[in-house]
């Protein structure tokens, strides 16, 4: 177990609600603090946006859960002012190798192109980035944001209004009740709110399972995330090993269907096992053992009136290509520029539509590759089996075998395609920066392009004229533009206008535009017009 998970970090204390006539109302309820609610939390509190979180527990979530944080997670955390604290503490990675058997045959490179500001991954512990969270949260408190952190308060009934919710809420002290003008769903797996409102979920489960060990050694290893098929110290199964800060590292062993999970979870079980795999002579101890099964499966809309599900309370997937937290704080970042907006008066209520159309899409992409990793490396007949050894088999022999073989194709931000809010593009520039992709980053100066884009809208303009916008922030590069600016963003383009929303991923694109024209794509962007 765990050090950092001892001691509350944010413990009970009574509200001034919990003693009002009337349930006070609050614009924003966000249900949860894991790490969905309290990057939600922090980025509606940072934009001026006040803030209730509501968790029943006191403290990060203990034991062996996320580790893998993608470059699009870090580029969030740097918008909500906590990204270099992350990349600090964990451990950057780029590189992946597959080895089938005990023979390795082939690396990949998750970021083989230089000029950006973050790797590709780090590896942390999801209590660490909790943590992280927190204290980010208390410090915007401190800066005088109405970020208001209740820990011991379980939500436990939802009334649905057609503008609002009453929510009522258990405490060390009791019940209260309050109301929500918008209430944010971030409440895990096993959502309470999905529950209330009766609503579920469709998909799969899968019955494998899978054995976590959280280990602490000396090993000269390098800081690579390394994947056996059928290692000889697990044969027949999978196996894989991640590098974290303090000394940790994390062994996850495949054990098959019909097992004793208390059985299995017994150091004297485990040890022979990690022993096996690490050879008699490392010396280790167990930090954490615990053992998952996973589902890949979401709920039909992630909007329902006035509640809005994120993260884990609205799909889940396997852990297999870090695709959970990763794209729950991704949802995070989708709707709550859209939720301050409509808030503010400046977008129609329709606009949070678009968090449905495009959330819905990520969660079908990431559930698409999650299922098709989970089925290579647990196939689920005997077909699939014989076809997954076949492609193994081939694999130790063949290069063109190897990019059949799939131990998790690791998290990658979609790029919302045919959303509403995408102007049709304009531009014969680079498939990667097309509308609806995240804009690409770039050094820029002496930093880089994605921390000077801000919290609004921003026009991005490279070796082309801009129409001066009030509201919108201007990046301009007209000489010396860099070979990364030329490929990220031009191609064969001689120069060209970009439109970035307030979560970096691009509206709009042409080689020119005027003013009237971006204005058009800003109304489109924010749902005013279709
Ligand atoms: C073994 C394993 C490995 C993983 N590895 C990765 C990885 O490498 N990368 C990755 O991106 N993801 C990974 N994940 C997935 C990741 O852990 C989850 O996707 C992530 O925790 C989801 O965050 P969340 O904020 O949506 O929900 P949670 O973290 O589950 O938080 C929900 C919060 O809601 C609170 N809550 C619940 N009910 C109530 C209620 N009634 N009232 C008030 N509060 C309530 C809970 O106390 C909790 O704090 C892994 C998961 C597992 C199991």
């Amino acid at each position: 177990m765990t050090r950092i998970t001892q001691t509350p970090l944010y413990p009970y204390a009574r509200s001034p609600d919990q003693d009002a006539a009337q349930p006070p109302r609050h614009p924003v309820v966000i249900i949860g603090a894991g790490p969905v609610g309290l990057a939600a939390a922090i980025d509606l509190g940072q934009q001026g946006v006040p803030v209730v979180l509501l968790d029943d527990n006191d403290r990060p979530s203990h034991g062996s859960r996320a580790i893998c944080f993608s470059k699009r997670t870090l580029e969030i955390a740097d918008r909500l002012g906590l990204g270099d604290r992350l990349v600090d503490m964990g451990v950057r990675w780029n590189i992946g190798k597959v080895f089938v058997g005990d023979r390795q045959i082939y690396t990949f490179d998750l970021l083989p192109e230089a000029g950006h500001r973050r790797p590709a991954f780090i590896n942390l512990q999801q209590y660490h980035l909790e943590h992280a969270l927190v204290d980010r949260l208390r410090a915007l408190q401190d800066a005088g944001a109405q970020v208001d952190l209740r820990g011991g308060n379980r939500l436990t009934r939802i009334e649905g209004h057609p503008d609002h919710t009453t929510l009522s809420i258990d405490t060390p002290d009791g019940p209260y009740r309050i109301e929500a003008d918008w209430l944010i769903a971030c409440d895990g797996a096993g959502s309470a709110c999905r529950d209330m409102l009766g609503l579920g979920f469709t998909g799969q489960t899968f019955e494998d399972n899978f054995l976590i060990a959280d280990v602490t050694m000396r090993a000269d290893i390098p800081t690579e995330r390394w994947f056996w098929f059928d290692p000889p110290f697990n044969p027949g199964q999978s196996a894989l090993l991640h590098k974290q800060p303090d000394g940790i590292w994390r062994i996850d062993l495949q054990l098959g269907r019909d097992i004793d999970r208390e059985a299995e979870m017994r150091p004297e079980n485990v040890m022979p096992r990690i022993t096996a795999m690490l050879g008699p002579d490392v010396a280790f101890s167990l930090e954490w053992v615990s053992i998952y099964r996973f589902q890949c499966r979401r709920m039909s809309r992630f909007r329902h009136g006035r509640v809005i599900f994120a993260g884990d309370a609205a799909h889940q997937v396997s852990p297999f290509g870090a695709r959970g937290a990763n794209s729950g704080l991704q949802d995070a970042d989708n709707l709550c520029w859209k939720l301050r907006l409509v808030l503010a008066g400046d977008a129609p209520e329709t606009l949070l539509d678009s968090y449905d159309t495009e959330r819905v899409q990520a969660a079908d992409e990431n559930i698409l590759h999650s299922t098709r990793a989970t089925e290579f490396i647990t196939p689920k007949s005997a077909i699939s089996r014989t076809f997954r050894d076949a492609v193994l088999d081939l694999a130790t022999r063949h290069a063109f075998a190897r990019q059949m073989v799939n131990s998790g194709r690791l998290s990658q931000p979609c790029i919302h395609d045919g959303s509403p809010l995408n102007t049709p593009d304009a531009l014969t520039g680079p498939a990667r920066s097309r509308p609806g992709a995240v804009c690409p980053d770039a050094p820029l100066g002496d930093g880089y392009l994605l921390d000077r884009l801000g919290h609004g809208f921003t026009l991005l303009a490279l070796g082309s004229d801009a129409p001066r916008l009030e509201g919108v922030n201007m990046l301009e590069m007209s000489d010396a533009l860099t070979p990364e600016l030329r490929a990220r963003f031009l191609g064969d383009a001689a120069h060209a206008l970009y439109l970035i929303r307030p979560d970096q991923h691009v509206a709009a694109r042409w080689p020119r535009a005027d003013a009237a024209t971006v204005r058009q794509a800003i109304s489109r962007a924010t749902g005013h017009t279709s």
